[in-house]
């Protein structure tokens, strides 16, 4: 049975030319969840992404997450957690069109 690599082992992924059929993304994975942090004063927010199945993790176990838009650059050589949700480069390549290019703040809970 293989073992996932820890958060700091991710590699990263700048460009979708850095593609590779080779690794595993973790944005498409059906245990990658976006989930709200909340700041400032309680009613704004930034994306955020966990793995929910506990394998993101700090040096000392606490879960460490990323921000959303550094998503597509989560890739692994393996996981045995993996659980695709489609075709690894089209759904790349979907994402990266639509994430934001920095961290960002929403205001509101709708
Ligand atoms: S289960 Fe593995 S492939 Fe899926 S999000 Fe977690 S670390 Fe990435």
């Amino acid at each position: 049975m293989s073992t996932a690599q820890t958060a700091d082992e991710l590699e990263t992924m700048d460009h979708l030319s850095d593609f590779s059929a080779e690794k595993i993304y973790c944005a498409n994975c059906v245990h990658c969840k976006l989930i709200r942090s909340t700041t400032g004063n309680g009613n704004q927010y930034c994306l955020r992404v966990r793995c929910d199945a506990g394998m993101w993790k700090k040096k000392l176990g606490e879960e460490k997450i990323y921000k959303y838009f550094t998503v597509a650059r989560r890739s692994l050589d393996s996981c045995s957690y993996y659980e695709p949700m489609g075709d690894p480069k089209e759904f790349i390549k979907e994402l990266k069109k639509t994430l934001p290019i920095k961290d960002e703040v929403y205001t509101g809970f709708n």
